[in-house]
């Protein structure tokens, strides 16, 4: 078996055993042809066996950016905005920041990533996650097909939340208009909220993980898919399985 089938049965295993789909290996020395005789293209692995596209749910604007009581609007590159973060305070979570996070990747990705905060390891690098549960984001990307750094990825909090608890919603209204500036210079695709935290802030609304995800929700127009943080799935494996259709959905998305 070629080193790429044994990393992508032991991805499938990592993200739910029962989704395991054991097809048949490329042989060693079978011929590659790469001419007219070539036969159509396979489904990408991850397509198979995903669920279909959801019906719609939530539709959301975002504030506009004069409404947000700051000058957000006048910052126009994400290096602008991640400087305006570095340099400020804008809630009580700011001062004890080792670094702020601001988030990091492709100014032009097609898809976002949206995270809770940073965690211990983001707030000592400055990085979106690049922890355990960062890792496991990364697996989950590589089984979609997705580069980490074609993708945008970042949080609703710029800065860590003492003993990583749950932002406070005070703390959510003072920093999310980072966010929603964020999204709209990348404009991607689609956008993944990983976690509750985050669909619901993103949504603007209170409904917990289990009623926003399995729909096609939309965020300034752009498909937002809700699913289970990365932390969560370390925690209870039993998510993973779930978390691998969500964003098998995410991903077909980005092919329509
Ligand atoms: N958890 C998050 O929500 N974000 C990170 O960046 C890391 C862990």
């Amino acid at each position: 078996m070629g080193d790429e089938w044994r990393r992508y049965l032991a991805q499938q295993i990592e993200l739910g055993g029962s989704e395991v789909i054991l097809g048949t290996p490329p042989s060693l020395g079978e011929r590659v042809s790469n001419s007219a005789d070539a036969a159509p293209a396979e489904d990408p692995k991850w397509k198979k066996g995903a669920p279909p596209i959801p019906g719609p749910g939530l539709v959301v604007e975002s504030p506009e950016p004069g409404l947000l009581g700051n000058d957000l609007a006048n910052l126009t590159t994400l290096e602008e905005i991640a400087e305006r973060i570095r340099t400020t305070y804008c809630c009580a979570l700011c001062p004890s920041r080792v670094n702020a996070v601001p988030g990091e990747g492709n100014s032009k990705a097609r898809l976002v990533l949206v995270g809770e905060g940073p965690g211990a390891r983001e707030d000592a690098t400055g990085r979106p996650f690049v922890g355990q549960a960062g890792q496991l984001l990364d697996s989950i990307l590589e089984a979609i097909e997705v580069p980490r750094e074609s993708v945008y990825i970042t949080n609703i909090m710029k800065c860590r939340p003492p003993q990583n608890r749950k932002p406070l919603p005070d703390e959510v209204t003072a920093c999310i208009p980072y966010l929603h500036r964020q999204l709209e210079l990348i404009r991607p695709k689609v956008i993944v909220a990983l976690g509750g935290t985050a669909g619901e802030a993103l949504l603007g609304v209170r409904k917990g993980l289990g009623e926003l995800r399995g729909k096609v929700h939309r965020y300034n127009g752009i498909p937002l898919i809700v699913t289970y943080h990365p932390a969560a799935l370390l925690r209870n494996p039993n998510w993973k399985k779930p978390t691998w259709d969500d964003v098998r959905i995410a991903r077909q998305l980005l092919d329509c």
